[in-house]
């Protein structure tokens, strides 16, 4: 099962989204968890950002406590701005070995008027970084085909020439896992 966890106030309507593209894309149920406060200690003032690891070691503490932790994944959404030791921006981040995974949605945001839940280009950002994030929970690794959702995308350039599919070869890799 996979378990999506707002983390403050993310539109209703892109969770629902994720919920059902996540469940078909992964043939997993997908449960959206109440949503929880930005973890305590994460935010740096000096750098006005986010620590994304404590997001991580949030998520893999609740993932433990469910009945079933071997079967379990969960993905944090956070509208704010994360980064970790090596990356100043980081729009996801995953944990393959505790298959946890954080999105985070403010670098997403399109320069549009139109309201964030309702704009296409916004909502297929969120998913091809929930799927690429995802993805690594399941152990798949970067690809090289500039259009499956594994190829790197470390800015929005690559996040938006990317599909939100996986190829073919990490279909078939996904499958089997
Ligand atoms: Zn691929």
């Amino acid at each position: 099962m996979i378990s999506i966890v707002p983390f403050g106030v993310i539109p209703k309507e892109l969770v629902e989204f994720l919920r059902e593209e996540l469940a078909y894309r992964f043939g997993e149920a997908v449960h959206v968890a109440g949503a929880e406060p930005l973890p305590e200690g994460a935010f740096d003032p000096k750098r006005d950002q986010y620590r994304s690891s404590l997001f991580l070691r949030r998520l893999e503490a609740e993932r433990q406590e469910t009945d079933r932790p071997e079967t379990e994944r969960r993905i944090g959404i956070v509208d704010a701005d994360l980064y970790n030791p090596e990356s100043d921006i980081v729009l996801g981040e995953a944990d393959p070995v505790d298959r946890v995974a954080v999105v985070s949605v403010a670098c997403l945001h399109p320069a549009s008027k139109e309201r964030l839940d309702e704009d296409p280009l916004f909502r297929v950002r969120v998913l091809k970084e929930a799927v690429h994030e995802l993805g690594h929970t399941y152990q798949l690794d970067h690809c090289d085909n500039p259009k499956c959702v594994m190829d790197r995308s470390d800015a929005l350039t690559d996040l938006d020439r990317k599909s939100a599919d996986f190829c073919l070869a990490h279909q078939a890799t996904l499958k089997r896992r």
